[in-house]
């Protein structure tokens, strides 16, 4: 097919390459050896403008969404360079996913989610009122909507098959699914990835509240970084100078599509019905959200 078709699954047609999945957003490419083969060691990761929230891939996509992703994770791969191998081979990637493609090492991903959280909030939040606790680990009395963690948190998911909500695992879990060397490793990365995430974040006024991150394992058998780091889809980057504990904090992520959806779209969420599409106002000012995160932090304009 032509560059810019669209095959039967709804991902780009790319010659060269045979479309093997796609995500909530991103669409997984392998590229055809000169035998015409799907070469098994290589992936092109190709991050669309969709937008998901509550587990919906949404109708309306989001401009420049794509491009964000892509060149804020590079961007951290460098930053994180010292501290975790990464999955990047190359930014060369055919002119039509241009900017919003990289090709990458085809890992086995370890069958978790690997979170870690610096402020408490959201799920965290949730488990830490009913429980005193998050995911295992006990936290003093008293936290509220957005405090500081005494020490950053490693609080694992579970890897739900697609259109299933993720859940919240403990550590020994992880031990359970991948033993107990891969889950140590997986955490203090995890936690070291964050720790210098919010480091870095903060000297550009913005607090990393929390983030998610997915390793492969290596031909060594090590744990390298894959998918996407630190990005707004994948972390809660909150404006400094406004972070105060005690209620939901305005943040650079999609916080302001769920907000809308939930409050002023008419959706029930419970409904099982799709979400309504966006109104422009709405995808502007995600749209503004997602660059306002890449260019504060990386200083550079998109
Ligand atoms: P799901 O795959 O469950 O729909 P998702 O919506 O988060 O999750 P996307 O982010 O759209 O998925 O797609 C990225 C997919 O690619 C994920 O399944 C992720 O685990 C996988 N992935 C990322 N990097 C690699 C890699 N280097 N090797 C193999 N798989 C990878
Ligand atoms: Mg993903």
């Amino acid at each position: 097919g032509e560059t810019g078709a669209i095959d039967k699954t709804g991902a780009m047609e790319l010659p060269g390459y045979v479309h093997l999945y796609s995500g909530k957003v991103r669409d997984l490419y392998a590229p055809l050896t000169a035998a015409g083969r799907p070469d098994p060691e290589l992936l092109l990761l190709v991050a669309s403008d969709r937008i998901s929230a509550y587990d919906h891939i949404l109708a309306t996509p989001i401009p420049d969404k794509g491009r964000v992703l892509t060149q804020l994770s590079l961007w951290w791969f460098e930053q994180l360079a010292d501290l975790v191998p990464n999955h990047i081979v190359s930014t060369d990637v055919p002119t039509a996913v241009a900017g919003r493609a990289v090709l990458v090492r085809r890992l086995e991903m370890l069958p978790v989610e690997c979170v870690a959280r610096a402020y408490l909030t959201g799920g965290g939040l949730g488990e830490y009122a009913a429980t005193g606790a998050v995911s295992g680990i006990a936290l003093p009395p008293g936290l509220v909507d957005g405090s500081r963690l005494p020490e950053p948190i490693f609080t694992p998911s579970s890897k739900a098959p697609a259109g299933q909500h993720d859940e919240p695992i403990t550590f020994t879990d992880v031990v359970d699914l991948v033993g107990a060397e891969r889950a140590a490793a997986a955490r203090d990365l995890t936690v070291a990835i964050l720790k210098r995430g919010d480091e870095i974040a903060a000297e550009r006024g913005i607090l990393l509240a929390d983030t998610k991150v997915e390793f492969g394992v290596g031909a060594d058998g090590s744990l390298v970084l894959a998918d996407e780091v630190l990005t707004p889809d994948s972390s809660r980057f909150w404006p400094a100078d406004l972070w105060e504990p005690g209620h939901p904090q305005p943040s650079f992520d999609k916080q302001y599509v769920r907000d809308w959806l939930t409050t002023e779209s008419g959706w029930a969420k419970q409904s099982g019905d799709p979400p309504p599409p966006l109104p422009e106002s709405v995808v502007a000012a995600t749209r503004a959200r997602y660059v306002e995160a890449y260019e504060r932090l990386t200083g550079t304009t998109l």
